[in-house]
């Protein structure tokens, strides 16, 4: 290890930045957030770094460097493009034993200033020894997605009950386990999701009954994206990695399921269509009965929970049980399908609104109601579509739909062998039935799908050619082939 790794304290402490550019403004940003009072000489400053000089102990010195300036400092920092000043610095610096960075000359520095992960009081510093500060950075920058903004408040409030708890809990032991529990289950986890108070109504009740274990676990309702596991959100992937088991259903990829926790069991609830793998009143008891065993359950879902996706039913016996829950939205179908195939669901000039349609008719027209759907300048994607699809496009023409209207299937969305087929209301149910085009499948109506053509940029399009020329078989009239 070139450089051990210190945290300093240097409130109110003298520190002395040469330099008054750009690189001095960022390192006195740097310093002023730890508390330093800050002596700046330079024949310029920025007016920006002067701005945060406002401190009564902090000076500017427009004027030469000189080793006087030393005195009484706590740590100097030389940040101009003058090497033989560097030089100097560092040598006088180094006469007086005080630590020294030269930006960007790791071999005069006694001290380098890491990538930091400010979540104060937690602070997480990374260095590469000077080798390689856009690598820290890059690390860094994985960190943060890692790290929630709430553990900054998390560790203020661990910070008020040390005491406490370390007057309760007699062995180191006990202690550690304490606060495992609390750290890593539903107190933190209120905290996080802004919920302050009751995270410490908690805290001091387990405090109360010394508690060290998991008592009632909890359930979160985790939207899972459309596939690409690049789509989730920071919290769906925090959350997943936490489980001790997973209910997923088959909307949910093998890729994204890959990024649950490593010993979390993974359940297999499925739903397909007419098909329940586990009907939805015995899913909603595995999470309670699972919950109940003080395990932390991730409810796996495709897209978002709350679009088609019964993720209220699901809450509502949980809150029933009086068991804790949060729900993390995902990218919903319509959303994903939609950009990665190059169709925009609103655009002006073509449609000012959209509308998100569950296209489950159970073979009846009339539980849909379509007069609504065929305002013009609106946008309609079908969610459970595709078996449906020739009932929905012959109920919009027949409601006034114009038969031209752009229609786009895309299958599969976001996935690697995602498929877009386009048409018009009048030849897509004969086009599909000749491309089949698998589920799950997304229906996308409107005047917004024929800029598909130019703003495609993922994936497959289905070979237009051969179903064209096979359209013409089905119509008859290719006879020699029939
Ligand atoms: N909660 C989910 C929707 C569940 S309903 C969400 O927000 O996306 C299931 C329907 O969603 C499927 O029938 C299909 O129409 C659509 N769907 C979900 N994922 C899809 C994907 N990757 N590609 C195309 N359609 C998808």
């Amino acid at each position: 290890m070139d450089f051990l790794p210190l945290f300093f304290n240097l409130k109110s402490r003298q520190v002395l930045l040469i330099g008054g550019g750009d690189i001095a403004l960022r390192k006195a940003r740097l310093l002023k957030r730890a508390g330093v009072f800050l002596t700046v000489v330079s024949h310029t400053v920025e007016d920006e770094l002067k701005a945060m000089l406002v401190d009564a102990h902090d000076q500017i010195i427009i004027g030469e460097y000189h080793s006087g300036l030393l005195d009484g400092k706590t740590l100097v920092v030389a940040a101009t493009d003058d090497r033989s000043l560097h030089e100097r610095v560092h040598f006088d610096a180094i006469e007086r034993n005080i630590p020294i960075n030269v930006v960007d000359t790791p071999s005069l520095c006694t001290f380098i200033f890491p990538a930091i992960v400010d979540r104060s009081p937690i602070v997480i510093g990374i260095s590469s020894g000077g080798e390689s500060p856009v690598l820290a950075r890059l690390l860094r920058a994985r960190l943060e997605t890692l790290i929630p903004n709430g553990y900054s408040r998390l560790g203020a409030l661990v910070g008020r009950f040390r005491h406490q708890v370390k007057a309760t809990f007699g062995s180191v032991n006990q202690r550690r386990r304490f606060w495992e529990h609390v750290l890593e289950g539903q107190i933190a986890e209120k905290v996080f999701s802004g919920r302050d108070d009751e995270a410490e109504a908690l805290l001091k009740a387990a405090i109360d009954k010394g508690e060290t274990g998991h008592q009632v676990g909890e359930v979160y309702l985790v939207g899972a994206g459309p596939g690409d596991p690049e789509l989730l959100t920071f919290k769906a992937l925090r959350l997943m990695q936490q489980a001790d088991v997973v209910f997923y259903d088959n909307l949910v990829s093998a890729e994204v399921l890959d990024l649950c926790r490593r010993d979390a069991d993974l359940i297999y609830v499925g739903k397909k269509r007419d098909n329940h793998a586990v009907p939805q009143d015995g899913i909603n008891a595995l999470l309670v009965q699972h919950a109940q065993q003080g395990k932390r359950v991730v409810r796996l879902k495709g897209g978002d929970p709350f679009i088609f996706g019964r993720g209220g039913e699901e809450l509502e016996t949980l809150k029933s049980h009086g068991i804790p829950f949060q729900v993390v939205p995902g990218i919903t179908a319509a959303s994903a399908c939609s950009t990665y195939a190059g169709i925009p669901l609103t655009h002006r000039g073509y449609a000012q609104s959209v509308k998100f349609v569950t296209g489950q008719l159970k073979n009846r027209k009339d539980k849909l109601n379509f007069a609504e759907l065929v305002h013009p300048n609106q946008t309609v994607v079908f969610y459970m579509g595709l078996h449906t699809l020739p009932t929905l496009a012959e109920g919009l023409i027949e409601h006034g739909k114009p038969g031209s209207t752009p229609v786009a299937i895309v299958s599969k969305g976001t996935a690697a062998d995602q498929k877009v087929l386009t048409g018009t209301l009048a030849d897509i149910a004969e086009k599909q039935a000749k491309a089949q085009l698998e589920a799950p499948a997304l229906i996308i109506v409107g005047e917004v799908v024929a800029l598909q053509e130019q703003l495609a940029w993922f994936g497959d399009k289905v070979d237009e050619q051969n179903i064209t020329h096979a359209l013409g078989m089905i119509k008859g009239e290719d006879k020699s082939s029939c």
